[in-house]
């Protein structure tokens, strides 16, 4: 894409559709610091492991056309597969040691298809901004650093978690939960946030934290649990003594549907 006119600066807002309202508050994020807003929708099929969930992904490109124009996006930039990889699957961006841990244990191509495929939309829509979802808390620490490491002029815009109101964490994946999941589910955000409480109150450490944590996602009905951690916010190493800026994080499975979610520690001042 050729900018035409320099009248204001560019948000660039990656998505792979299915928008909902986590995507609408990245588009408004963005919309309050850059004059023009740009979405994209691309089910990136390098992200997505072998087994994973790239061809049931939901779709749905006409109705989210509609809801991504409401919350002020200007241009919808929708590229097929031969646009983002034109010569198939040739040199990839690795996305570093951060895509080695947590998520990346059990996913381990996928922060290097995410790295590949926003190196080349930035390339595409040469953002000045791009707005990313605290969600995907592991992808938006990725992408700073794919920023950092490359010196690329594209800041980056955090946008909090937004959740259903009982505290599930919205998500297009949400949409494969049956209605008995969807009441388990949020005992994912529960249990984060229960743990997040008792060690910003200096109740209990880390490792019990976690121990415990991975046992109320069980007694709750999660099918397995991937992990619940406790680290460092910036660089994602687990930590004993919770020091500020820490997150809490877990991923756990209902049926075949995989869950994430995080949420900050905060330490009080002492
Ligand atoms: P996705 O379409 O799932 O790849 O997500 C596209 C962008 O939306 C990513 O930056 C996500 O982190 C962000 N996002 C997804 N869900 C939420 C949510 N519940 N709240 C805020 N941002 C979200």
């Amino acid at each position: 894409m050729a900018r035409l006119r320099n009248d204001g600066r560019v948000a660039l807002v990656p998505t792979m559709g299915a928008v909902h309202d986590g995507h609408v508050a990245l588009v408004r994020a963005a919309r309050t610091k850059c004059r023009r807003v740009v979405a994209t929708i691309f089910v990136n099929p390098t992200q997505f492991g072998p087994h994973e969930d790239f061809a049931a992904y939901p779709r749905d490109e006409a109705g989210d056309a509609v809801k991504l124009e409401a919350a002020g996006c200007d241009l919808l930039y929708m590229p097929g597969v031969m646009e983002i990889y034109p010569n198939g699957p040739a040199v990839t961006v690795s996305a570093g040691p951060l895509a080695h841990v947590l998520e990346g244990k059990f996913r381990p191509s996928h922060f290097d298809g995410v790295a590949t495929v926003v190196a080349t939309l930035f390339d595409h829509a040469k953002p000045d901004l791009a707005a990313f979802g605290e969600k995907d808390y592991q992808q938006l620490l990725v992408i700073r650093e794919l920023v950092r490491a490359h010196g690329l002029k594209v800041e980056i815009l955090p946008v909090p978690t937004q959740r259903a109101p009982d505290g599930l964490a919205l998500s297009s994946r949400n949409a494969y939960l049956s209605e008995a999941q969807r009441r388990v589910a949020p005992a994912l955000y529960r249990m984060l946030a229960s743990v997040a409480e008792n060690l910003s109150a200096r109740r209990g450490t880390a490792s019990g934290e976690i121990a415990r944590g991975t046992a109320v996602l069980a007694a709750a009905g999660f099918t397995s649990v991937d992990y619940v951690a406790v680290c460092d916010a910036e660089t994602l190493e687990p930590i004993a003594t919770v020091h500020a800026p820490a997150r809490a994080l877990a991923a756990a499975r209902l049926g075949t549907t995989r869950l994430i979610d995080n949420i900050p520690v905060v330490i009080p001042e002492s």
